[in-house]
């Protein structure tokens, strides 16, 4: 009997014990599930909220035309926000003008315009109206120090390649075209970069205004700060003593970069820097991260003309 007894009273211990372990599991579950909802939906507003506030401001922001909203809006991790003087100017950026020498490559085909098509492109910009500008005056613009023309835009090429100097500038001497040219002072007269020679006989015509784009194009995100201070000093130094002008404007290698990088550019003397994310809403608050447009080689002329 008192076994009998014992038994049971241990059972009973068992049944509630487990019970307690279903109920604890449960309830973990439950709120764990809650938690990242909570967070989850938190993330999602906040993205779309950017989202939303450019979107607007796009609208709102004609052509050429000055909108200023007075309050920083959230930042995001990559992404700075929108705020201060904001001004609607695509930068479309280019790597290589040229056919794609490896079939193979596809990446290759998305960065790559054939001369033909360029050339195509750079009429389309010509009789659009569009005025190209340069990186100084659309500062000064977000500065409210100039006026900016009606429809005005910005060409950048990322890298230096020789075939800039073979097949771009030939075609963007023929339209008269204004251009900005990042160069990664490192790479200059590596195999199939320019060399200092051919960089400063283009400089010499004024079309087109040379800016840094760091030494040997790391990612800076994957930099000690010492070390991506010492990409963007380095390089606005080696570019302004070789075609002695100032440097003021950066693009980040891969478009990479986050707020060590965005306060060194403002530390070592950069007026502003470019990304790669997408978009043509240039604002006081992004300028060290302005957004661009990629021009793909996969694009046909009508696809082109959409995209600004
Ligand atoms: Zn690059």
């Amino acid at each position: 009997m008192v076994k009998q007894a014992k038994k049971k009273r241990s059972n009973k211990f068992i049944l509630g014990l487990f019970v307690l372990v279903v109920l604890f599991i449960g309830v973990t579950i439950v709120s764990s599930n809650i938690f990242s909802k909570t967070i989850l939906s938190n993330l999602r507003e906040d993205e779309s909220e950017v989202e939303i506030y450019r979107e607007e401001n796009l609208k709102e922001a004609t052509e050429g035309g000055v909108l200023v909203t007075p309050s920083p809006k959230p930042v995001t991790n990559s992404i700075p926000a929108n705020y201060g003087r904001q001004v609607s100017v695509p930068i479309l950026y280019y790597h290589y003008v040229g056919n794609n020498p490896n079939p193979e490559d596809k990446a290759r085909d998305s960065l790559s315009i054939s001369p033909d098509k360029f050339d195509e492109q750079m009429g389309v910009i010509a009789s659009a109206g569009y005025s190209p500008i340069s990186l100084d005056t659309l500062y000064a613009a977000l500065k409210g120090q100039a006026t900016l023309p009606a429809k005005p835009i910005i060409l950048t090429f990322d890298d230096g390649y020789i075939d800039f100097y073979i097949n771009a500038f030939p075609i963007l001497k023929k339209y008269n075209m204004h251009t900005t040219a990042f160069i990664a002072s490192g790479l200059v007269g590596a195999p199939a970069y320019m060399s200092w020679s051919q960089i400063k006989e283009i400089d010499a015509t004024g079309l087109v205004v040379f800016q840094a784009h760091s030494v040997s194009h790391p990612n800076l995100n994957s930099l000690s700060p010492e070390q991506v201070r010492f990409q963007l000093a380095e390089s606005k130094r080696v570019l302004e003593e070789t075609l002695g002008k100032p440097v003021n404007f950066m693009a980040y290698p891969y478009g990479a970069s986050n707020g060590v990088s965005w306060e060194k550019a403002k530390e070592t003397g950069y007026l502003g820097a470019v990304g790669t994310w997408f978009g043509k809403l240039e604002s006081e608050g992004n300028i060290y991260n302005m957004p661009r447009i990629r021009v793909s080689g996969f694009w046909d002329l009508e696809e082109f003309k959409k995209k600004f």
